[in-house]
């Protein structure tokens, strides 16, 4: 199963939804504040260490990329597009405010417009959970019930029990708000969970309904 991201390659950066391929097929969006390992994170998926840009300098990349994956990935439907979507990381304060207020438009136009889009995947720093970005995706996901997988990345900066510890209370919490996402602890360094996260993003590909309308 987790070969089918293997084969994934860019196809285009955009600016604007519009700009992005065809609405059809199933695609996976990741979404995360700006630093919290999302470019790794889709490298280690990918097993492609250059496909997504990772970045010293947070925010650098203000882009929509869209990935193309190989037809398999879409399960059943062996003809249809699959694609993986790198949405721009948010919530870095040197990026201007007028950029920041397209990009939060675009990616609201984007998970609410989206048909093709079958789940989101949320990156979000083991060490520092649920900001108010991270809560406002969670909520989004929850009020359109688009299926939603958290990776806790960086894990390898904590003690295995510390990570598992707040794997826990992350999903406590998502119990007692009312949360259906999925999460799992993940590092890109150190290769926790790529499988794990492999598979989710797979079965979200395989969901197999075109969103309700919003
Ligand atoms: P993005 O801005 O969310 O795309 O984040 P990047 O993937 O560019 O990573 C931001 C910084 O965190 C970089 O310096 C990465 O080397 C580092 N980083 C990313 N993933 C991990 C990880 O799993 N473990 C550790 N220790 N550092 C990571």
């Amino acid at each position: 199963m987790s070969r089918l991201l293997q084969g994934a390659q860019f196809a285009l950066a955009a600016h604007r939804i519009n700009q992005l391929p065809a609405d059809e097929g199933a695609e996976v969006a990741f979404a995360g504040r700006s630093n919290a390992g999302k470019s790794s994170a889709l490298n280690a998926l990918t097993n492609h260490k250059g496909l997504a840009r990772t970045s010293k300098t947070p925010g650098r990349t203000q882009q929509m990329v869209a990935f193309s994956l190989p037809a398999p990935a879409a399960g059943g439907d062996g003809a249809a597009a699959t694609r993986l979507i790198d949405l721009p990381g948010y919530g870095y304060a040197k990026v201007p405010l007028d950029m920041r207020e397209h990009w939060k438009q675009e990616i609201d136009a984007y998970l609410h417009r989206r048909r093709s889009l079958r789940g989101l995947v949320l990156i979000v720093d083991i060490r520092h959970p649920l900001k108010e970005f991270d809560r406002l995706m969670l909520q989004f996901c929850a009020d359109t019930r688009l299926p939603c997988h958290v990776l806790l990345t960086k894990a390898d900066k904590l003690s295995r029990g510390a990570a598992t510890q707040a794997l826990a209370a992350l999903r406590k919490q998502f119990a007692a708000e009312g949360l259906h996402a999925s999460a799992q602890v993940f590092s890109a360094s150190a290769g926790t969970g790529v499988e794990e996260a492999r598979e989710a993003v797979v079965n979200l590909l395989r969901q197999p309904r075109e969103r309700e309308s919003l």
